[in-house]
């Protein structure tokens, strides 16, 4: 069953040079990269990346980090590539919930820079791949 998922490479990942790094992981666990690209989020594709964390009390500072400098968008593909990239990159607290071993646990300390993103369900995944690589969105 092979999926789609969008990754970003966060603006703290790439400013602490982690990029390599982390697309050596996703290469060792087998994902494709089919697109990728550095580029600096404007506060429209952040804000519409982000839509479902408006009004919540980190959702300004999240947008400020998210488009204050470049980050790695990428899109992975797979055999169960959004659960398999949600592995690799732990949970969202680096400390409290990432373990060791994952990109979070590993090189993470920040709850809210906590180095990537990735799509939480297909859904997801056709809705941010639509708004970050349109030209390769399904529909
Ligand atoms: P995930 O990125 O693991 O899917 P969420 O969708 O819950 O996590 O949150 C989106 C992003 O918002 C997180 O990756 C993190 O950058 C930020 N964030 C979430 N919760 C917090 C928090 N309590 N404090 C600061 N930033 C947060
Ligand atoms: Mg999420």
């Amino acid at each position: 069953m092979t999926e789609r998922t969008l990754v970003l490479i966060k603006p703290d990942g790439v400013a602490r040079r982690h990029v390599g790094e982390i697309l050596s992981r996703i290469e060792r666990k087998g994902l494709n990269i089919v697109a990728l690209e550095l580029r600096t989020a404007t506060e429209e594709v952040a804000g519409a990346h982000y839509a479902e964390h408006e009004g919540k009390p980190f959702y300004p500072g999240l947008i400020e980090f998210i488009t204050g400098s470049p980050l790695v968008a990428a899109v992975l593909e797979g055999p169960r590539a959004i659960a398999a990239f949600r592995q690799l990159a732990g949970g969202t607290d680096p400390v409290e919930k990432a373990v060791p071993g994952s990109i979070r646990g590993d090189l993470g300390l920040d709850a809210g820079e906590n180095l990537v993103h990735g799509s939480d369900s297909v859904e997801s995944a056709e809705r941010e791949i639509a708004l970050w690589f349109p030209e390769l969105a399904s529909v």
